[in-house]
């Protein structure tokens, strides 16, 4: 099966949080939902220590849990990979928000529901960019056929990301350089 996905350039990602704003914006999100959210992360090699952003959304899993858990049915995994949430089916039991291991299904108080990422994929079909890549003025985030990938520095997982093995997550990612001039104060 063909395996649609975000490629997620974390060297690119300046921490503006456009990307989740537009998200936010276009599908008219609560407070307190985010289906993209912008996370500073810190990570560690034999060179030193790096401060970088990290975008994620739902990862449209190859072997999605909410999926599996959903009492429902709301949960689908289309042809191209893309898994879609059907909130008219939705009780707002959340038992997929506490199996999802990204924290991707998002639940609204003011309708009782859960919903997340969906990849854009009305804006997809008729031929445009999800919102999120779209408002990326640094090139950070892009949607792809995961399979077509060859350009060399690609990666499955990073190290704040919790362990892919359950789930299988469609995404992959640049990560950047960590160099010896970023290392602590305390270790120079
Ligand atoms: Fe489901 Fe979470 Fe995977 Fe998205 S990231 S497909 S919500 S398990």
């Amino acid at each position: 099966m063909r395996q649609v996905g975000f490629l997620v350039d974390v060297s690119r990602c300046l921490g503006c949080r456009a990307c989740e704003v537009a998200c936010k914006n276009y599908f008219g999100l609560g407070e307190t939902q985010r289906y993209r959210r912008v996370e500073a992360v810190e990570w560690q090699n034999k060179d030193g220590i790096g401060l970088f952003y990290l975008s994620l959304a739902c990862n449209h899993c190859e072997s999605p849990e909410c999926f599996r858990v959903c009492p429902n049915r709301t949960y689908k995994k289309r042809r191209d990979g893309i898994v879609v949430h059907d909130a008219g089916r939705c009780d707002g039991c959340c038992l997929c928000v506490k199996a999802c291991p990204y924290g991707a299904p998002q639940y609204d108080a003011a309708t009782g529901k859960v919903d997340k990422c969906d990849l854009c994929v009305s804006r997809l079909e008729g031929g445009l960019r999800p919102v999120c890549e779209d408002a990326c003025n640094n090139g950070a985030l892009k949607v792809a056929f995961l399979d077509r990938i060859d350009e060399e520095g690609w990666v499955k997982s990073v190290p704040s990301l919790p362990n892919i093995k359950l789930t299988r997550p469609s995404v992959q990612f640049k990560p950047p350089v960590i160099r010896k001039q970023w290392l602590r104060r305390t270790e120079l």
